[in-house]
């Protein structure tokens, strides 16, 4: 059914060595190893069929055309989007992120209007934020945790004012692996007549997301998190709102006509799209998604579940262990520090018996701050991560641990 060692010959990066040890690699977070065929596809791609896509009447053109656009289709499927209009390619989350907070802003928000963000979320969707704050006197609402981790809906429900238009949360922490309870946040946000952002960067990796079952208005992610290539992400959005949003850039790609005196825009999703679009990109984050819909999203996520329940077991057994986040459920993320010893430290003394974690704030400093801490060592899981490195990993740190 779902064969790990098969699946692991797909990604050539996990059989290299780092210091003579063969790669541990546990920063599925920050990115994903690639497998194969998204790479072959993008070499391919660049060998026989590069062309700017959209303007040229040419084959090859046409053909480049017809792959960014298949990818569109496939995107909209693989989060069942209602139309590939909703689907707006852009550099990454982050992008995405800064594109809502300027465009959304511009359409629907005034002075003194309000935007709840939670108190786990990353840097991407807070300083966003704070621009458009700087830029129109917004105000941002944070919606608390609990000590597990866990959003506190009651709290969240108590933060609406007549003033809140946007709700802005995490799918999944990306620290603390808590997965939100998005289709609630959904409705108690619509009830108020706000509408709600979900950033779905560690989520749309880990499982099936359905933005018309979850119910959200925006999404966002990043196609390096989810096997595919960088610089290449999504913005889904409903066409209703999209419609109403004026441009983020200006360009070509995203115009109907253009005068010195008045300019018109294309139609949606083009209207979003200047410039050259990524077309190498978005046809390769296409064959990723396909990559891991062949395998299964919920052979993917029912895999890494067992690893992460694994995981957090193991390392709860350690001496001086401090796990953060131990909501249930908790989604391919373990965040730790141990006794005393420095993070940092420890990030360079597993990385020398060839683990490789991520130490520090994980761009999410007001979340370091709630939990009392100046940063964390954190484990990430993916499809092809094994008991064997999560073995591995435990004994690293009962080694290091033992140094100190
Ligand atoms: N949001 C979350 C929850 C993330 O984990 C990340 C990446 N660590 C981002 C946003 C930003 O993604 P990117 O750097 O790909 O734009």
């Amino acid at each position: 059914m779902y064969d790990i060692d098969t699946v692991r010959q797909d990604f050539p990066i996990l059989a290299r060595e780092v210091y003579g040890r063969p790669l541990v690699y546990l920063d599925n977070a920050a990115t994903t190893q690639k497998p194969r065929e998204v790479v072959e596809a993008m070499v391919q791609e660049y060998y026989e069929v590069n062309a700017n896509v959209h303007r040229g009447v040419h084959y090859l053109s046409q053909q480049a055309t017809d792959l960014h656009e298949e990818a569109r289709r496939t995107v909209a499927r693989f989060i069942h989007a209602a139309s590939e209009a909703e689907v707006v390619f852009t550099r990454g989350t982050t992008e995405s992120l800064n594109l809502v907070a300027d465009a959304y802003s511009r359409a629907f928000l005034h002075e003194g209007d309000e935007v709840l963000i939670s108190v786990m979320e990353h840097h991407s969707n807070i300083v966003p934020w704070q621009l458009a704050r700087e830029r129109m006197g917004l105000v941002i609402k944070v919606i608390p945790m609990t000590d597990e981790g866990e959003m506190d809906l009651q709290a969240y429900e108590q933060l609406f004012t007549p003033r809140t238009k946007l709700v802005c949360v995490a799918h999944v922490s990306n620290v603390l692996g808590t997965v939100n309870p998005v289709r609630k946040m959904a409705d108690i946000a619509h009830e108020h007549g706000a509408h709600i952002l979900v950033d779905g960067a560690q989520s749309v990796p880990h499982f099936s997301v359905d933005v018309q079952e979850i119910g959200c208005d925006f999404l966002t992610f990043s196609g390096h998190k989810v096997y595919g290539p960088t610089g290449i992400g999504v913005l889904y959005g409903r066409e209703a709102l999209l419609e109403r949003m004026p441009p983020y850039q200006g360009g070509g790609e995203m115009i109907a006509r253009v005068s010195f005196e008045h300019t018109t825009y294309e139609r949606l999703p083009f209207k979003f799209e200047a410039g050259t679009p990524d077309y190498v990109g978005t046809h390769a984050l296409a064959v990723a998604l396909d990559y891991v819909s062949r395998l299964g999203m919920d052979h993917i996520h029912h895999h890494e579940q067992a690893l992460t329940q694994y995981a957090m077991e193991q390392m709860a057994a350690i001496p001086g262990m401090h796990l953060y986040g131990t909501a249930p459920g908790k989604d391919a993320v373990v965040a730790f520090n141990v006794g005393d010893i420095h993070p940092l430290d420890l990030g360079t003394l597993l990385d020398r018996l060839g683990i490789a974690i991520r130490t520090g704030h994980h761009c999410a400093q007001p979340l370091m701050q709630r939990c009392g801490v100046e940063g964390m060592a954190r484990a990430s899981f993916a499809l092809y991560t094994t008991r064997a490195e999560v073995d591995a990993l435990v004994q690293g740190i009962d080694r290091v641990r033992k140094m100190f």
